[in-house]
Protein backbone atom coordinates (compact mmCIF):
# COMPACT_ATOMS: atom_id res chain seq x y z
CA UNK A 1 0.00 0.00 0.00
CA UNK A 2 1.59 3.29 -0.87
CA UNK A 3 1.06 6.35 1.11
CA UNK A 4 2.60 9.38 -0.34
CA UNK A 5 1.58 12.69 -0.48
CA UNK A 6 1.12 12.58 -4.32
CA UNK A 7 -1.00 9.42 -3.68
CA UNK A 8 -3.29 11.50 -1.86
CA UNK A 9 -3.26 14.63 -3.89
CA UNK A 10 -4.06 12.23 -7.15
CA UNK A 11 -7.23 11.51 -5.77
CA UNK A 12 -8.78 15.44 -5.39
CA UNK A 13 -10.11 16.22 -8.22
CA UNK A 14 -9.32 19.29 -10.15
CA UNK A 15 -6.57 20.58 -7.95
CA UNK A 16 -4.71 23.78 -8.15
CA UNK A 17 -0.71 23.58 -7.78
CA UNK A 18 -1.29 26.31 -4.77
CA UNK A 19 -3.46 23.31 -3.30
CA UNK A 20 -1.34 20.29 -3.84
CA UNK A 21 1.52 21.95 -2.39
CA UNK A 22 -0.93 23.01 0.96
CA UNK A 23 -1.50 18.94 1.14
CA UNK A 24 2.09 18.24 0.60
CA UNK A 25 2.77 20.06 3.84
CA UNK A 26 -0.14 19.34 5.52
CA UNK A 27 0.89 15.45 4.74
CA UNK A 28 4.59 16.38 6.37
CA UNK A 29 2.85 18.08 9.29
CA UNK A 30 0.96 15.61 10.32
CA UNK A 31 3.70 12.47 9.93
CA UNK A 32 6.19 15.01 12.02
CA UNK A 33 3.06 15.39 14.94
CA UNK A 34 2.28 11.87 15.12
CA UNK A 35 6.24 10.42 14.70
CA UNK A 36 6.80 7.82 17.35
CA UNK A 37 2.80 7.44 18.36
CA UNK A 38 1.78 4.04 17.48
CA UNK A 39 -2.51 2.54 16.41
CA UNK A 40 -3.62 -0.26 18.96
CA UNK A 41 -2.16 -2.61 15.70
CA UNK A 42 1.15 -1.17 16.39
CA UNK A 43 0.87 0.38 12.83
CA UNK A 44 2.25 3.83 12.85
CA UNK A 45 -0.73 6.76 13.87
CA UNK A 46 -0.03 9.00 10.64
CA UNK A 47 -1.43 5.68 8.51
CA UNK A 48 -4.79 6.47 10.50
CA UNK A 49 -4.97 9.90 9.16
CA UNK A 50 -3.75 9.13 5.99
CA UNK A 51 -6.01 6.54 5.44
CA UNK A 52 -9.10 8.93 6.90
CA UNK A 53 -7.60 11.76 4.20
CA UNK A 54 -7.93 9.35 1.27
CA UNK A 55 -11.30 8.41 2.52
CA UNK A 56 -12.44 12.03 2.15
CA UNK A 57 -10.79 12.43 -1.03
CA UNK A 58 -12.66 9.94 -2.96
CA UNK A 59 -15.82 11.43 -1.36
CA UNK A 60 -15.18 14.24 -3.62
CA UNK A 61 -14.30 17.02 -1.01
CA UNK A 62 -12.44 19.87 -1.44
CA UNK A 63 -8.55 19.92 -0.40
CA UNK A 64 -8.88 21.95 2.70
CA UNK A 65 -11.47 19.05 4.23
CA UNK A 66 -8.75 17.01 2.89
CA UNK A 67 -6.09 18.65 5.07
CA UNK A 68 -8.71 18.96 7.84
CA UNK A 69 -8.58 15.17 7.40
CA UNK A 70 -4.69 14.98 7.84
CA UNK A 71 -4.70 17.30 10.83
CA UNK A 72 -8.00 16.03 12.32
CA UNK A 73 -6.04 14.19 15.47
CA UNK A 74 -3.18 16.49 15.87
CA UNK A 75 -4.22 18.82 18.77
CA UNK A 76 -6.83 16.53 20.64
CA UNK A 77 -3.94 13.58 20.16
CA UNK A 78 -0.52 15.53 20.32
CA UNK A 79 -1.05 18.91 21.28
CA UNK A 80 -0.14 20.81 18.15
CA UNK A 81 -0.50 24.40 18.35
CA UNK A 82 -3.44 25.63 16.82
CA UNK A 83 -1.85 28.93 16.19
CA UNK A 84 0.83 27.44 14.19
CA UNK A 85 -1.99 25.25 12.25
CA UNK A 86 -3.80 28.74 11.63
CA UNK A 87 -0.40 30.09 10.54
CA UNK A 88 0.01 27.64 7.91
CA UNK A 89 -2.79 26.31 6.99
CA UNK A 90 -5.36 29.13 7.49
CA UNK A 91 -8.36 30.03 9.86
CA UNK A 92 -11.15 27.60 7.84
CA UNK A 93 -9.03 24.27 8.27
CA UNK A 94 -8.60 24.99 11.96
CA UNK A 95 -12.16 25.59 12.28
CA UNK A 96 -12.99 21.98 10.90
CA UNK A 97 -9.95 19.83 12.55
CA UNK A 98 -11.41 22.16 16.07
CA UNK A 99 -14.90 20.84 15.04
CA UNK A 100 -14.00 17.19 14.74
CA UNK A 101 -12.25 17.31 18.01
CA UNK A 102 -15.59 18.87 19.29
CA UNK A 103 -17.64 15.80 17.73
CA UNK A 104 -15.12 13.39 19.72
CA UNK A 105 -16.11 14.51 22.30
CA UNK A 106 -19.59 13.54 22.17
CA UNK A 107 -20.53 9.74 23.37
CA UNK A 108 -22.98 6.98 22.86
CA UNK A 109 -23.47 5.34 25.91
CA UNK A 110 -26.11 2.63 25.65
CA UNK A 111 -29.73 4.43 26.76
CA UNK A 112 -30.69 4.10 23.43
CA UNK A 113 -33.74 6.34 23.89
CA UNK A 114 -31.27 9.17 23.40
CA UNK A 115 -29.81 7.90 20.04
CA UNK A 116 -32.43 10.37 17.81
CA UNK A 117 -30.85 13.14 20.51
CA UNK A 118 -27.41 12.25 20.36
CA UNK A 119 -27.52 12.26 16.26
CA UNK A 120 -29.61 15.64 16.33
CA UNK A 121 -26.44 16.63 18.88
CA UNK A 122 -24.24 15.92 16.72
CA UNK A 123 -25.41 17.37 13.43
CA UNK A 124 -25.61 20.62 15.46
CA UNK A 125 -22.58 20.47 17.35
CA UNK A 126 -20.33 19.83 13.78
CA UNK A 127 -21.94 23.33 12.27
CA UNK A 128 -20.34 22.47 9.24
CA UNK A 129 -21.23 19.35 7.32
CA UNK A 130 -17.67 18.95 6.34
CA UNK A 131 -16.95 18.32 9.74
CA UNK A 132 -19.64 15.65 9.81
CA UNK A 133 -18.05 13.86 6.69
CA UNK A 134 -14.48 14.06 8.00
CA UNK A 135 -15.73 12.49 11.50
CA UNK A 136 -17.38 9.94 9.01
CA UNK A 137 -13.97 9.01 7.46
CA UNK A 138 -12.46 9.09 10.78
CA UNK A 139 -15.10 6.34 11.93
CA UNK A 140 -14.65 3.94 8.81
CA UNK A 141 -10.69 3.59 9.52
CA UNK A 142 -11.18 2.90 13.05
CA UNK A 143 -14.02 0.64 12.69
CA UNK A 144 -12.07 -1.31 9.95
CA UNK A 145 -9.00 -1.62 12.63
CA UNK A 146 -11.64 -2.53 15.50
CA UNK A 147 -10.50 -6.14 16.12
CA UNK A 148 -6.71 -4.24 17.34
CA UNK A 149 -8.87 -2.23 20.03
CA UNK A 150 -9.45 -3.77 23.26
CA UNK A 151 -12.01 -5.96 23.77
CA UNK A 152 -14.25 -3.92 26.36
CA UNK A 153 -14.29 -1.03 24.21
CA UNK A 154 -15.06 -2.41 21.28
CA UNK A 155 -18.59 -3.16 21.26
CA UNK A 156 -19.28 0.28 22.58
CA UNK A 157 -17.80 1.43 19.41
CA UNK A 158 -19.34 -0.39 17.40
CA UNK A 159 -22.77 0.35 18.89
CA UNK A 160 -22.19 3.79 18.47
CA UNK A 161 -21.30 3.30 14.69
CA UNK A 162 -24.97 1.50 14.24
CA UNK A 163 -27.12 3.55 16.02
CA UNK A 164 -25.24 7.00 15.44
CA UNK A 165 -22.97 7.24 12.39
CA UNK A 166 -24.64 4.89 10.27
CA UNK A 167 -28.06 6.89 10.49
CA UNK A 168 -26.44 10.30 10.00
CA UNK A 169 -24.72 8.54 6.61
CA UNK A 170 -27.41 7.85 5.44
CA UNK A 171 -29.95 10.72 6.28
CA UNK A 172 -26.82 12.87 4.10
CA UNK A 173 -27.82 10.17 1.19
CA UNK A 174 -24.22 8.00 1.42
CA UNK A 175 -25.55 5.16 1.42
CA UNK A 176 -22.39 3.20 0.71
CA UNK A 177 -20.47 3.82 3.76
CA UNK A 178 -24.14 3.66 5.73
CA UNK A 179 -23.47 0.16 4.47
CA UNK A 180 -20.20 -0.11 5.00
CA UNK A 181 -20.21 1.10 8.56
CA UNK A 182 -23.07 -1.19 9.55
CA UNK A 183 -20.64 -4.47 8.14
CA UNK A 184 -18.02 -3.56 9.73
CA UNK A 185 -20.39 -3.12 13.34
CA UNK A 186 -22.68 -5.68 12.54
CA UNK A 187 -20.29 -9.09 13.89
CA UNK A 188 -19.73 -6.72 17.13
CA UNK A 189 -23.26 -6.25 17.87
CA UNK A 190 -24.71 -9.31 16.81
CA UNK A 191 -22.73 -11.63 16.93
CA UNK A 192 -25.32 -14.63 16.48
CA UNK A 193 -27.07 -12.84 13.98
CA UNK A 194 -24.15 -11.95 12.03
CA UNK A 195 -23.21 -15.44 11.91
CA UNK A 196 -26.56 -16.79 10.76
CA UNK A 197 -27.23 -14.01 8.26
CA UNK A 198 -23.64 -14.80 6.57
CA UNK A 199 -24.73 -18.16 6.26
CA UNK A 200 -27.50 -17.58 4.42
CA UNK A 201 -26.32 -15.04 2.22
CA UNK A 202 -22.95 -15.77 1.18
CA UNK A 203 -23.47 -18.53 -1.54
CA UNK A 204 -26.23 -16.13 -2.81
CA UNK A 205 -23.71 -13.37 -3.33
CA UNK A 206 -21.15 -15.59 -4.85
CA UNK A 207 -23.71 -16.94 -7.50
CA UNK A 208 -25.02 -13.62 -8.39
CA UNK A 209 -21.90 -11.88 -8.36
CA UNK A 210 -21.43 -14.11 -11.74
CA UNK A 211 -24.73 -13.73 -13.20
CA UNK A 212 -24.23 -9.46 -12.69
CA UNK A 213 -21.01 -9.70 -14.58
CA UNK A 214 -22.86 -11.36 -17.74
CA UNK A 215 -26.31 -9.26 -18.09
CA UNK A 216 -23.65 -5.87 -17.00
CA UNK A 217 -21.96 -7.14 -20.44
CA UNK A 218 -24.81 -7.69 -22.63
CA UNK A 219 -26.48 -4.47 -21.34
CA UNK A 220 -23.99 -2.27 -22.21
CA UNK A 221 -23.73 -3.58 -25.71
CA UNK A 222 -27.49 -2.53 -26.40
CA UNK A 223 -27.11 0.72 -24.36
CA UNK A 224 -24.61 1.43 -27.41
CA UNK A 225 -27.09 0.38 -30.35
CA UNK A 226 -30.05 2.58 -28.66
CA UNK A 227 -27.50 5.38 -28.91
CA UNK A 228 -27.59 6.00 -24.85
CA UNK A 229 -24.32 7.61 -24.31
CA UNK A 230 -22.35 9.06 -21.58
CA UNK A 231 -23.43 5.82 -19.07
CA UNK A 232 -21.36 4.56 -16.36
CA UNK A 233 -22.65 1.60 -14.78
CA UNK A 234 -21.27 0.00 -11.50
CA UNK A 235 -22.72 -2.95 -9.80
CA UNK A 236 -23.06 -4.25 -6.04
CA UNK A 237 -23.74 -7.11 -3.65
CA UNK A 238 -26.28 -6.00 -1.08
CA UNK A 239 -24.47 -5.50 2.32
CA UNK A 240 -24.33 -8.14 4.51
CA UNK A 241 -26.72 -6.00 7.29
CA UNK A 242 -28.98 -4.57 5.13
CA UNK A 243 -30.25 -8.19 4.00
CA UNK A 244 -30.30 -8.76 7.76
CA UNK A 245 -32.77 -6.20 8.17
CA UNK A 246 -34.94 -7.73 5.49
CA UNK A 247 -34.15 -10.66 5.99
CA UNK A 248 -36.04 -10.46 9.50
CA UNK A 249 -39.29 -9.04 7.84
CA UNK A 250 -38.92 -12.07 5.40
CA UNK A 251 -39.07 -14.77 7.94
CA UNK A 252 -35.32 -15.74 7.52
CA UNK A 253 -36.03 -16.57 3.77
CA UNK A 254 -33.57 -16.11 1.80
CA UNK A 255 -35.39 -16.42 -1.34
CA UNK A 256 -37.81 -14.16 -1.23
CA UNK A 257 -34.75 -11.08 -1.11
CA UNK A 258 -34.43 -9.79 -5.12
CA UNK A 259 -32.07 -7.22 -4.44
CA UNK A 260 -28.98 -9.27 -3.40
CA UNK A 261 -27.09 -8.28 -6.40
CA UNK A 262 -27.75 -5.09 -8.00
CA UNK A 263 -26.91 -3.15 -11.22
CA UNK A 264 -26.39 0.74 -11.19
CA UNK A 265 -26.42 2.72 -14.29
CA UNK A 266 -26.08 6.30 -14.29
CA UNK A 267 -26.88 8.59 -17.58
CA UNK A 268 -27.08 12.52 -17.74
CA UNK A 269 -30.65 13.09 -18.04
CA UNK A 270 -34.12 12.39 -16.54
CA UNK A 271 -35.25 10.97 -19.79
CA UNK A 272 -32.16 8.92 -20.55
CA UNK A 273 -33.36 7.07 -17.18
CA UNK A 274 -36.60 6.33 -18.25
CA UNK A 275 -34.90 5.60 -21.69
CA UNK A 276 -32.75 2.80 -19.84
CA UNK A 277 -35.89 1.31 -18.04
CA UNK A 278 -37.14 0.56 -21.67
CA UNK A 279 -34.10 -1.20 -22.63
CA UNK A 280 -33.96 -3.28 -19.79
CA UNK A 281 -37.10 -4.48 -20.10
CA UNK A 282 -37.48 -5.42 -23.38
CA UNK A 283 -34.28 -7.31 -22.81
CA UNK A 284 -35.45 -9.38 -19.20
CA UNK A 285 -38.63 -9.75 -18.27
CA UNK A 286 -39.48 -7.15 -15.05
CA UNK A 287 -40.90 -8.68 -11.78
CA UNK A 288 -44.16 -7.54 -11.55
CA UNK A 289 -45.10 -4.69 -8.92
CA UNK A 290 -41.51 -4.15 -8.29
CA UNK A 291 -40.70 -1.31 -10.01
CA UNK A 292 -40.10 1.78 -8.10
CA UNK A 293 -39.93 5.33 -9.44
CA UNK A 294 -37.56 7.58 -7.30
CA UNK A 295 -37.48 10.01 -9.93
CA UNK A 296 -41.25 11.14 -9.62
CA UNK A 297 -41.24 10.12 -5.54
CA UNK A 298 -37.84 11.65 -4.18
CA UNK A 299 -36.96 9.41 -1.18
CA UNK A 300 -37.10 11.90 2.05
CA UNK A 301 -33.48 12.31 1.61
CA UNK A 302 -33.43 13.99 -1.62
CA UNK A 303 -32.47 9.84 -2.92
CA UNK A 304 -33.83 10.03 -6.72
CA UNK A 305 -33.83 6.83 -9.34
CA UNK A 306 -35.42 3.83 -10.72
CA UNK A 307 -35.64 0.42 -9.20
CA UNK A 308 -36.25 -2.40 -11.09
CA UNK A 309 -36.10 -6.44 -11.02
CA UNK A 310 -35.94 -8.60 -13.10
MN1 LIG B 1 -9.06 9.84 14.31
Amino acid sequence: MSSTADDLIKRIDGISKKDADLVRQAYDFAKDVHKGTARYSGEPYFNHVFETAKTIADFGMSPKTVIAGLLHDSIEDEGASKDEIRERFGEETLFLVNGVTKLGKIRFRGAERHVGSLQKLFLATSQDIRVVIIKLADRLHNMKTLSYIPEEKQKRIAMETMEVYAPIAHRLGMGRITGELQDLAFPYVDHMNYEKVKALAEPKRREKNYSLAKIHKILIKELKKEKIHNVVTDYRLKHLYSIYEKLKRKDFDIDRIYDISALRILVPTVSDCYRVLGVVHSLWRPLPGRIKDYIAVPQPNGYQSIHTTI
